[in-house]
């Protein structure tokens, strides 16, 4: 299988680098892997900066697929930090480079970071949610550089354990989800929700097949590895997930386009 969602040192929350993923992968038997780290624009954290050298970036990533031709398939990525007061960059960034596969994620809520919870300070959760639903919402209607929205339901996770309900969130869900299908974009299957200690992966499987009802075929699967040890998790399951989901197939991307592989 493809591991659509790895990151290394090129971001700031991973140590490890690039290389030391290659033969973990092909041990655990991936096909391939795809590296996305982080490229956060304007992320609203004084201490971290997600930006990324791209051309030393895309020279390892070119020695790598050279040095393992032949034993593992080696895709350039980027996971894309989406917010609404940065839309011009969305073209700006990508002017003059390009991936295999971009990645667009929330990491924020009006302009506040999930990870860490400022995004609920002064505010109830629930309007705190409706913040990173709304913010989605813009995002997906304007950007056009990314493919797929990454872990759709990960504000669950920054946010008192257990008490997300996917089915109060549905009708801005269903925005986000008819908007990607108009678009011709996917979604990701993340399954780092468990090792968050969720009972799911990301997205929860009604969103998954709400996806499906209005059209999408679209899904690639991601670890969001930060380590080598966690490549691949959980995707035996994650392929289950989606067969019961309706879909027949998941993704990987080549220059930008996409390929069904049969689940
Ligand atoms: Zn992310
Ligand atoms: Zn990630």
């Amino acid at each position: 299988m493809f591991d659509y969602h790895v990151h290394t040192h090129y971001s700031n929350d991973c140590t490890f680098d690039m290389e030391s993923y290659i033969l973990p992968a092909i041990e655990k038997g991936l096909k391939g892997i795809c590296f996305t780290d982080h490229v956060d624009i304007e992320y609203p954290s004084a201490s971290i900066e997600f930006e990324l050298d791209y051309s030393k970036y895309t020279r390892e990533i070119k020695r790598l697929k050279d040095r393992y031709n032949g034993k593992l398939e080696i895709f350039t990525g980027i996971e894309f930090g989406m917010q609404p007061h940065i839309l011009e960059t969305d073209t700006a960034f990508f002017q003059d480079k390009s991936f295999d596969y971009i990645l667009g994620s929330i990491h924020t809520a009006d302009r506040k970071e999930l990870y860490g919870g400022d995004f609920l300070a002064g505010k109830s959760e629930h309007n705190s949610i409706l913040d990173y639903f709304n913010d989605m919402i813009f995002c997906v209607n304007h950007f056009k550089s990314y493919h797929n929205l990454g872990h759709l339901d990960a504000v669950s996770r920054y946010i008192n354990s257990g008490s997300f309900e996917a089915s109060k969130y549905m009708e801005y869900i269903e925005e986000v989800l008819r908007t990607i299908v108009q678009n011709g974009k996917g979604i990701e299957l993340n399954t780092s929700g468990k090792r968050y200690a969720l009972p799911y992966f990301h997205p929860e499987p009604s969103i998954i097949k709400l996806y499906k009802q209005l059209g999408g075929e679209i899904v690639t699967l991601g670890s969001d590895s930060h380590s080598p040890s966690t490549l691949g998790y959980g995707f035996d399951e994650a392929a289950e997930i989606l067969q019961h989901c309706g879909l027949k197939y998941y993704t990987i991307y080549k220059g930008g386009k996409p390929e069904f592989i049969k689940l």
